[in-house]
């Protein structure tokens, strides 16, 4: 039987506006055996793509990407916000699901030339975000082999934005 992930994700209505159910996955971090089966299915997903490198957006996205990759022996990448990396960077702006923008930036020396990465992030709504940080592994010379999450909004077109990719969601809303 499958693990019953939604039991450990919280529904929050009209956070952090009126209309939006925000699908807080903390519950699901803070528990040991749920938070172990989930980044457990996310790395069996991320070894039969053959990932040599994983990938995520700050900063939920580290909470899922860092365990993934220690899983699978590989090195983690990290998108951050604009103005964190100290060293030279590429960067990308993309729209949110609230209405405002963001820029995520990547280390030029991130990714390393013919890297296969796995893209991980706690929830994908829009595919914005994950599409901002596909853009900068692409353009680093990284291929991305696979994108993951642990909950997917099945009524935003997220996984319409993300066809040409292998998307895995743990649980879908
Ligand atoms: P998007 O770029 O639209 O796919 O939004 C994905 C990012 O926004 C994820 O990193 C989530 O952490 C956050 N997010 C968007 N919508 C929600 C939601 N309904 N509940 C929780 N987090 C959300």
């Amino acid at each position: 039987m499958s693990f019953d992930f939604k039991k450990y994700i919280a529904d929050i209505p009209d956070f952090p506006e009126k209309g939006i159910i925000f699908r807080d996955f903390s519950p699901l971090v803070g528990n040991g055996p749920a938070f172990k089966e989930a980044i457990s299915e996310l790395a069996e997903f991320g070894r039969r793509k053959g990932a040599t490198a994983v990938a995520a957006p700050e900063a939920r996205g580290f909470l899922v990407g860092a365990p993934i990759a220690t899983e699978l022996g590989v090195g983690f990448v990290q998108a951050r916000k604009e103005g964190k990396l100290p060293r030279a960077t590429e960067s990308e702006t993309y729209d949110l699901e609230y209405g405002t923008s963001s820029t995520l930036e990547m280390h030029l020396d991130a990714i390393k030339p013919g890297d296969k990465v796995l893209v991980v992030d706690d929830l994908l709504a829009t595919g914005g975000t994950i599409q901002a940080t596909i853009r900068l592994i692409e353009r680093l010379g990284g291929e991305v082999v696979g994108v993951a999450f642990i909950i997917e909004l099945s009524e935003l077109p997220g996984r319409d934005n993300l066809k040409d990719y292998d998307v895995f969601s743990l649980t879908t809303y």
